[in-house]
């Protein structure tokens, strides 16, 4: 890589998000040049099939020209604006009430905000918010997943449940707790039905609610299905005895679609898939396709009454980002959320679905490497493991996924290693059948050779 210029500038220069910084120096990057419906190429013209979708959220792929349209005609009509004091503009607007004609329940008013973590910040200080509101100040802590991934700003990363997330940046903060991930492969006895773990689950809950003090406990937050976690698919029945509990100790359910909204999951949004009522959902990703950084809060009339009396009382709500629904991210989301009306996204994924789902489970379930084959609609994931017997991953300095992964590009195939020896894969919405064989197959190969190794 450092005979090549573009390698050699960005050793030189960028500090990566997410990556071995002293390895990098040695390895150098891929630098990705352009792409084209589910595929990107690269600065040496190899072309590779986008298995994850970028980070889960391009779902449109890597082109589309009706996006291009409409931030152009955005930007020449009005660049910028801003929704402060109580201005606003029309493609702001049209998503709002968009998002509120689409919500998996009823929801009452929009908040934007630009990436997935403000998002979740932005939910974390609103249920703080009304419970000062409702005057129970002291209804504070929040409860987030082992496991769980939920951005990486510094109440998001709280709530984020990942091990590399917390290491050495002093998060968790005071007030955040993570109950067990509902992974039935790794945390189930033996011969525990999903149903009987999945309340066994749910008495965790209980007790963490329990030790913590009920009076103490605001909110809990969910991805319906975990995905930067290794793309944890919930044992059945789990959402619906976990929301049992919170409400019993009127805890505030917060759904993070951020990864699931949009169709992922074979419904438009993955509380539906799994039975959720969430009070709160955020969402960001495939919102814009990927096209331009905008999320968005939802919040029920229940939430929203208490900010808004709250605000009234203090006389601002005092929270907003410059770019809080930035007109041409704005434009662009609405009109991808016509594009998927237009071409019917949640048909599509339920269409393509069975071919990505049997397709996984064909090909690796018997694989010597492969101890589970998990996932639903366009998510997935394989996990590698050391024994299938007894389910014990690698040795971690083995690195096994990010090998795997390093080999499926080789292949032609841009993967996510996850954490727990995990491959996960979330193609952009629009793939096909055809464009599903041909990435599982350069999959497959990869794996096959990472076997002999
Ligand atoms: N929530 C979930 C479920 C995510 O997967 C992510 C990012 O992958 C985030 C939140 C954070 O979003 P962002 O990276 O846009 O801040």
């Amino acid at each position: 890589p450092l005979a090549n210029s573009n390698a050699a500038r960005d050793i030189g220069s960028v500090l990566h998000p997410y990556t071995d910084l002293v390895a990098h120096q040695e390895i150098g990057p891929v630098v990705i040049t352009r792409g084209k419906g589910v595929r990107v190429w690269d600065d040496t013209g190899r072309d590779y099939i986008e298995a994850v979708a970028g980070l889960w959220c391009a779902s449109l792929g890597f082109d589309n020209e009706r996006l291009v349209e409409a931030a152009a005609r955005q930007m020449r009509q009005l660049p910028f604006y801003h929704g402060f004091t109580a201005k606003s503009h029309e493609p702001m607007i049209e998503l709002a009430e968009m998002l509120l004609a689409r919500a998996p329940v009823p929801m009452h008013r929009v908040f934007f905000a630009n990436s997935g973590s403000e998002a979740n910040d932005t939910a974390i200080k609103m249920v703080w918010y009304y419970n000062n509101a409702i005057g129970r100040p002291q209804k504070k802590k929040l409860i987030g997943r082992v496991k769980g991934y939920h951005g990486i700003t510094l109440a998001a990363s709280s709530l984020t449940g990942l091990v590399n997330n917390h290491r050495s940046f002093d998060v968790p903060l005071p007030g955040f707790v993570h109950t067990m991930t509902p992974h039935h492969y790794h945390e189930a006895r033996p011969g525990e039905s999903e149903e009987a773990f999945a309340d066994r689950c749910a008495e965790a809950l209980e007790a963490l609610i329990l030790a913590e003090g009920p009076d103490t406990v605001a909110a809990m937050w969910a991805e319906p299905i975990m995905g930067a976690g290794g793309v944890i698919v919930p044992p059945r029945g789990y959402f619906p005895k976990i929301q049992a509990v919170l409400r019993k100790y009127d805890v505030l359910l917060v759904a993070d679609e951020v990864i699931c909204g949009f169709g992922r999951t074979g419904n438009y949004w993955g509380t539906q898939t799994f039975d959720m009522q969430p009070d709160i959902v955020t969402c960001a990703k495939a919102l814009s396709a990927a096209f331009l950084p905008i999320s968005a809060v939802m919040v029920n009339a229940r939430v929203f009454e208490g900010l808004a009396r709250e605000s009234h009382v203090i006389g601002t709500f005092g929270h907003g980002y410059t770019y809080s629904g930035h007109p041409v991210p704005a434009a662009v989301a609405v009109e991808t959320l016509k594009i998927y009306d237009e071409i019917d996204i949640v048909g599509h994924v339920r269409a393509v679905a069975p071919t990505m789902q049997a397709g996984l489970r064909s090909r690796f379930a018997d694989h010597p490497l492969v101890g589970e084959v998990r996932g639903i609609g366009l998510i997935g994931a394989v996990e590698l493991v050391a024994d299938k017997e007894t389910r014990a991953n690698f040795d971690p300095s083995r690195k096994i996924a990010a090998r795997a992964a390093k080999l499926c590009e080789q292949h032609g195939v841009i993967s996510r290693a996850l954490p727990g020896d995990s491959l996960g894969f979330s193609p952009p919405l629009i793939i096909n059948e055809a464009e599903i064989d041909e990435m599982l197959d350069r999959v497959r190969a990869a794996l096959d050779e990472l076997a002999v190794q």
